[in-house]
């Protein structure tokens, strides 16, 4: 995809009614990312309402327009800054956000967590703010919303920040920015507000232009193998690239022996001698030698994965059946398939509140999260999820059959 097509994306979350709906409607409007005729609309509508510009109502007018299948995707919405473009990721709940991130079926790179300054912390911000924990978040970006309905005081700002500094300290989250805004009336989001004089950083959106892409495609080469085939007498290593590039020539680790090899050829379908092959690509590869190569081991650019047999990671657990101690489990990520048994269960929680359920359990029923150490039978290389998402995303199995999904933060 061309450099400019790619969009950063975020995900908003926060307690119901603390604002959520308005401030996608106003960065949508702000950065006129609306179909032209929305304006007009917006405007009339506002004035025959006779208030100010509702921009809940912004998305009211986006949701229609998707029921009536024209203009506007179902599940993205776009906009853009003079930076880059940026797409936010619908979050129906929390327990769906969850879920969608663990299987990869969205992947935000930025949270936004925005919280109302007269209300303060509410029950929904704990949960988001545990799952952003739990998925080891680390562009995170807090917003105090309503800023005007505690009159713009600063005194006031200071004394949530230091409250919501404090609470996701214990969470391990450290936000790059808290910010005071007010959605509604458009104060800190696209231009700074001379209500705020005391206030000099940076707007939500200068906030966001700050953040990293995770370029998946410029970290360190990881090429787990997939299967061995034999061509021309030759023995080519089959994969899929999940992250960086690789050249021929290059000396590469194969892991977790960790032993250097070095790439003879590679092969791509229809062309069988090339020079590199690059993240997302479907590629084989001879190395240099007969160094002993099996399916399921990697090639890394690099020593920086994690390789052991002891993995510390959250799960969502999927199978009504539920786990109990001493079930075997089978773990996979990417093409590594190894046995293991979840060792100790340090926490529990219940996904709909995120309220700890238990520590030091035994067992996990059926839709819970919980916080894990899994004893494998063999060495894995993983990555942190935050950095590598396929090598820190796995799936454990009982039976042949998928009963959990998980993250190593
Ligand atoms: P959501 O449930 O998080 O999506 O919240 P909404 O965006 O629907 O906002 C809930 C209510 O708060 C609406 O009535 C908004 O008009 C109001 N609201 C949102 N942002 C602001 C703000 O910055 N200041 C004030 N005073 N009201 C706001």
């Amino acid at each position: 995809m061309p450099e400019e097509e790619r969009a950063l994306p975020i995900v908003i979350v926060g307690h119901v009614d603390h604002g959520k709906s308005t401030l996608i409607g106003r960065l949508l409007y702000d950065t006129q990312s609306l179909p032209l005729d929305k304006y007009a609309e917006i405007q009339k509508t506002s004035e025959m309402l006779g208030k100010r510009v509702e921009f809940a109502f912004v998305m009211d007018c986006l949701e229609e327009e998707r029921s009536r299948g024209i203009t506007i995707d179902t599940t993205q919405t776009f906009f853009k800054t003079p930076k880059r473009r940026y797409v936010i990721i619908d979050a129906p709940g929390h327990k769906e956000f969850l879920k969608n991130m663990i299987t990869g079926s969205s992947q935000a790179e930025v949270a936004v967590l925005i919280i109302d300054s007269f209300e303060g912390i509410r029950d929904q911000t704990k949960r988001h703010a545990y799952i952003l924990g739990m998925l080891g978040l680390k562009q995170v970006c807090v917003l105090l919303n309503k800023i005007d309905l505690v009159d713009y005081s600063k005194d006031k700002f200071e004394e949530l920040k230091g409250e919501i500094t404090d609470f996701l300290g214990r969470l391990n989250i450290r936000p790059t920015f808290i910010l005071p805004i007010s959605a509604i009336l458009g104060d800190n989001v696209a231009t700074p507000s001379e209500k705020i004089p005391w206030f000099d950083g940076p707007t939500v959106l200068e906030a966001l232009d700050t953040f990293k892409e995770l370029k998946v495609e410029e970290k360190p080469l990881r090429f787990p193998i997939q299967d061995i085939y034999r061509i021309d007498g030759e023995r080519v290593l089959v994969g899929r690239i999940e992250a960086g590039h690789l050249k021929k020539g290059e000396t590469l680790f194969l892991l977790p022996n960790n032993r250097k090899v070095t790439v003879k050829s590679i092969r791509k379908f229809l062309s069988d001698d090339v020079t590199t092959a690059s993240f997302e690509e479907s590629i084989g590869i001879s190395l240099k030698g007969r160094p002993r190569v099996k399916r399921g081991q990697i090639l890394s650019a690099d020593l920086s994965s994690k390789i052991s047999d002891r993995i510390s990671a959250n799960i969502f657990w999927m199978d009504p059946a539920g786990f109990h101690t001493g079930d075997s489990l089978l773990f996979r990520c990417v093409t590594q398939e190894v046995p293991c048994r979840i060792e100790k269960i340090n926490k529990k929680f219940d996904p709909a509140s995120m309220e700890l359920i238990e520590k030091d359990a035994f067992s996990i029923e059926g839709a819970e999260v919980a916080d894990v150490l899994l004893q494998l039978e063999e060495k894995v290389v993983a990555d942190p999820f935050s950095e590598i998402p396929e090598m820190g995303r796995f799936v454990l199995e009982k039976d042949g059959r998928p009963v959990a999904g998980g993250i190593i933060p």
